[in-house]
C-alpha cells in the first residue's frame, strides 16, 4: 500500500500558496481511491497557520519544517527540509504543488531519495487500481498518461488544473521534524528582493484578461513613422484601468535585442506561446500581433480570444480567434481606453 505525501512550501505568512491547496486536494483523492496513508509535509518561515488548511484532509499525521533558515527560498535547505518530511513520512508518492520554489528543488531530492520525479502533472487518476497521472510534454504540446513502479515517486501537479482544498474541521496538531543544516556561513543568504514596483509589474496570473500586444506597435503606421510612445500611453492605459495581464509575441520581445525601438515594460517574461509562457486566462485580446502558429499555441488554455489586427489575412481571422476586428489597434484602444475613463 502507498503512503502519500502530500508536500508544500508555505508562504511568508505561514499559510499554504494556491497551488498547496489544489495538491493537497488531489492527494486526498488519491489515497481515499487507492486506500493508501496520507501524511501532510508542510515546511518554513512559519507553519502553524498551514495547519488550519490541511483540517479535513484525512491525513493521518501533520509533518513541519518549521524556523526562520526554511523562510526564503534557498536550494540547500528547501531540498533538506522536502527530503527530510518524505523520510519521515515513508512516503512511496510525493504529490506537490509545481510552485517555483518546488519545481526548483524536488528533482534533486528524489534523485536523493533513490526515487523518479514528474513534473507538468495536470491530473491525478486510478487506472487499474494504480496511482496514474496525465503530465505535459513539450511545452503543453502533448498530453501523456503514465504510471510508474518505481517508488518513491515524486509528482509536481501544476497550479491552475483543479480546484483548491477547502478545510473542514479542526485544525491538526503539527509534528515537529528536525533538520540538521550545514555551516550557515558556508550557506547562501538571502538579503533581500528586487522586483518591479506592484504597478510596473504586468504579469497578473490571475487576471480574467489577457491583453496581448504584437510588434506591430512599433511598426512604421499609416503616416509612414513608428508611434511607440503612443503605443505606450495606450497599452498602459489599458492595463492600469483593467489590471489586465500582459503578454507579447516573441518579435516584439526580440525587438530590444536588436536595438529598435521598443515598449519599456515589456520583456521576454511577457512572451506567450511555443517558447514563451501558456497562461490561463478566461478571455484574452490580440492588438498588432499577426496570430502565428508558434504565437497561438500559447494560447491553449484562453477560451474566449479576440483580436484587432488591420490585415483580414491575419492568422487569428483564420479560425484563431472567435472575434476579429479588422481595424487600426490605435485607433480601437484610444476609443477602449476613453471609454473605460468615462465608467469610472
Ligand atoms: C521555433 C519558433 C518558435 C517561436 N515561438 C514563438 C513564441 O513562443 N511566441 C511568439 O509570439 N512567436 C513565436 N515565434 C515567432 C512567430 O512565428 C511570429 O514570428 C511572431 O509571433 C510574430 O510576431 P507579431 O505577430 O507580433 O509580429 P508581425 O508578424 O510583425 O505582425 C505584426 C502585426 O501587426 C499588425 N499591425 C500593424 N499595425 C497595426 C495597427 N495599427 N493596428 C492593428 N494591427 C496592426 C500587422 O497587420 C501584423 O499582422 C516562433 C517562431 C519559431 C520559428
Amino acid at each position: 500500500m502507498d503512503t502519500i505525501l502530500f508536500l508544500s512550501h508555505t508562504e511568508q505568512d505561514g499559510t499554504l500558496p494556491k497551488a498547496g491547496l489544489e495538491a493537497l486536494g488531489a492527494a486526498k483523492e488519491l489515497a481515499a481511491a487507492v486506500n493508501a496513508t496520507l501524511v501532510a509535509g508542510v515546511f518554513g518561515g512559519s507553519t502553524a497557520p498551514a495547519a488550519a488548511q490541511l483540517a479535513g484532509s484525512g491525513a493521518a499525521r501533520a509533518l513541519a519544517v518549521t524556523g526562520a533558515d526554511f523562510a526564503d527560498a534557498r536550494y540547500a535547505s528547501d531540498a533538506a527540509a522536502a527530503e527530510a518530511l518524505a523520510r519521515a513520512a515513508g512516503a512511496t508518492l510525493v504529490l506537490a504543488p509545481a510552485t517555483s520554489r518546488l519545481a526548483r528543488v524536488l528533482p534533486g531530492v528524489a534523485h536523493r531519495l533513490g526515487g523518479r520525479v514528474d513534473t507538468h502533472g495536470t491530473g491525478v487518476t486510478v487506472q487499474d487500481g494504480a496511482p496514474t497521472i496525465t503530465r505535459w510534454f513539450y511545452r503543453q504540446r502533448m498530453e501523456a498518461t503514465l504510471k510508474r513502479t518505481q517508488r518513491p515517486w515524486v509528482i509536481l501537479l501544476e497550479g491552475g488544473t483543479r480546484p483548491a482544498f477547502k478545510p473542514e474541521g479542526a485544525a491538526p496538531a503539527l509534528e515537529a521534524v528536525a533538520v540538521a543544516l550545514g555551516d550557515p556561513q558556508k550557506r547562501t543568504k538571502v538579503t533581500g528582493f528586487k522586483a518591479p514596483k506592484s504597478d510596473a509589474q504586468t504579469i497578473r496570473p490571475d487576471a480574467k484578461l489577457l491583453f496581448v500586444a504584437g510588434a506591430g506597435w512599433t511598426k512604421k503606421q499609416a503616416d509612414g513613422k513608428p508611434h511607440t510612445d503612443d503605443a505606450e500611453k495606450l497599452i498602459l492605459g489599458f492595463l492600469g484601468a483593467t489590471k489586465a495581464s500582459l503578454g507579447s509575441s516573441k518579435s516584439l520581445v526580440d525587438l530590444s535585442g536588436e536595438g529598435s525601438a521598443v515598449l519599456t515594460f515589456m520583456s521576454h517574461l511577457n512572451q506567450i506561446g511555443q517558447t514563451g509562457a501558456t497562461p490561463r486566462h478566461p478571455k484574452g485580446l490580440a492588438t498588432c500581433c499577426h496570430g502565428e502558429e508558434p504565437h497561438v499555441v500559447g494560447w491553449r488554455f484562453v477560451n474566449e480570444r479576440r483580436a484587432v489586427n488591420l490585415d483580414p489575412n491575419c492568422g487569428w481571422t483564420r479560425g484563431k480567434a472567435d472575434v476579429v476586428y479588422i481595424a487600426d489597434a490605435f485607433e480601437v484602444m484610444t476609443k477602449v481606453n476613453a471609454l473605460l475613463a468615462s465608467k469610472q
